[in-house]
């Protein structure tokens, strides 16, 4: 029998399974703190994949690391969270010392895939996931492949302009969707009203989070409700120009900030529906929330495998 060795860089966490060639269900799983400030990430990664490593044939070692990524060539461009792995061959090295094919691809990007193969999208041809947390990402499936672009860098959907004279955003442009709609963008959004003087509920809150906004529009504060209305009014507006240019029969959320649930997706389907060009485009429209939970970075390095092996078969 052989096997799928899959990897999830997190930023806390750095998590390795063995799966079987059909199922998803691993065989292995351990995990092991990234410590990506410190020195040793890769020796760390490569105890933990030497513990998991299977006495059967390995296939192939598949790898979802965040940050902009090289999947064509297996370099990790640059990740925030592991400094020190900038322009690195993660994939070469591994593929040296394990001596069997290794591949990479972006976090959000293969849980898109993940989601597709395993998840909320099976079934659909043409697939788009939005991830809503920290930052926003997402990944498109568009009949039956996953978009990667020339450079593997394609549909950073967090990364669209939705307000041209908005906050700089964490890429260093002014106004993207991530700079206005996520997590921390909701927190920040309500400390400058309440510097500005309104009143919430949420004045001395110290280290706000969206977390905590939510908690507040629950309990009927305005400001926390319309800082969730004004977020998913910028979320809506986006999904409908996705819409307009993938065209898909499902859209796929998935991150922290939609565990709020309504709060969120009401006002995103609202201003989805006012910024379509044509009803057609809804017609049929599945809206979802991720299955894939804690899983999706595991599952979508399988999937990234599944695809890769194909390809060379
Ligand atoms: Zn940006």
């Amino acid at each position: 029998m052989s096997v799928i060795v899959a990897i999830d860089i997190g930023g806390t966490q750095l998590r390795a399974a063995v799966y079987p060639l059909t199922g998803t269900t691993p065989i292995t799983v351990q995990r092991t703190p990234t410590l990506g400030m410190e020195d040793g990430v890769f020796e760390r990664l490569t105890a933990l994949v030497d513990s998991v490593w299977p006495i059967e044939l390995a296939d192939a070692i598949s790898v979802a690391a965040p940050g902009p990524v090289d999947p064509y060539n297996g370099t990790i461009i640059s990740t925030p969270n592991i400094p020190a792995w900038t322009n690195y061959p993660l994939a070469e090295m591994l593929s040296k010392r394990y001596k069997v094919p290794a591949y990479l691809g972006n976090d959000a990007n293969l849980a898109a895939l993940g989601e597709w193969k395993y998840g909320a999208g099976q079934g659909h041809h043409d697939v788009l996931y939005l991830t809503i947390s920290t930052g926003i990402g997402g990944g498109v499936i568009s009949s039956d492949m996953l978009i990667e672009g020339s450079r593997g860098m394609a549909t950073e959907l967090g990364h669209v302009t939705v307000l041209s004279d908005g906050p700089v955003c964490s890429c260093g442009v002014r106004g993207h969707l991530e700079a206005v709609a996520s997590g921390p963008a909701i927190a920040r959004y309500v400390l400058e009203q309440i510097s500005a003087g309104r009143l919430s509920t949420l004045s001395s809150v110290k280290n706000l989070t969206a977390r905590e906004v939510a908690g507040a529009a629950r309990q009927g504060d305005e400001l926390a409700k319309e800082a969730f209305v004004r977020a998913g009014n910028f979320i809506g507006l986006a999904v409908a120009e996705f819409l307009h240019i993938f065209n898909p029969s499902i859209v796929i959320f998935g991150g922290g900030v939609t565990q709020s649930g309504s709060l969120i997706l009401d006002p995103i389907t609202e201003s989805m529906k006012r910024n379509i060009m044509d009803p057609s485009y809804l017609y049929g429209l599945q809206l979802a929330t991720v299955k894939l939970g804690d899983d999706a970075g595991l599952l979508g390095a399988l999937a990234q495998a599944h695809m890769r092996l194909s390809k060379v078969r």
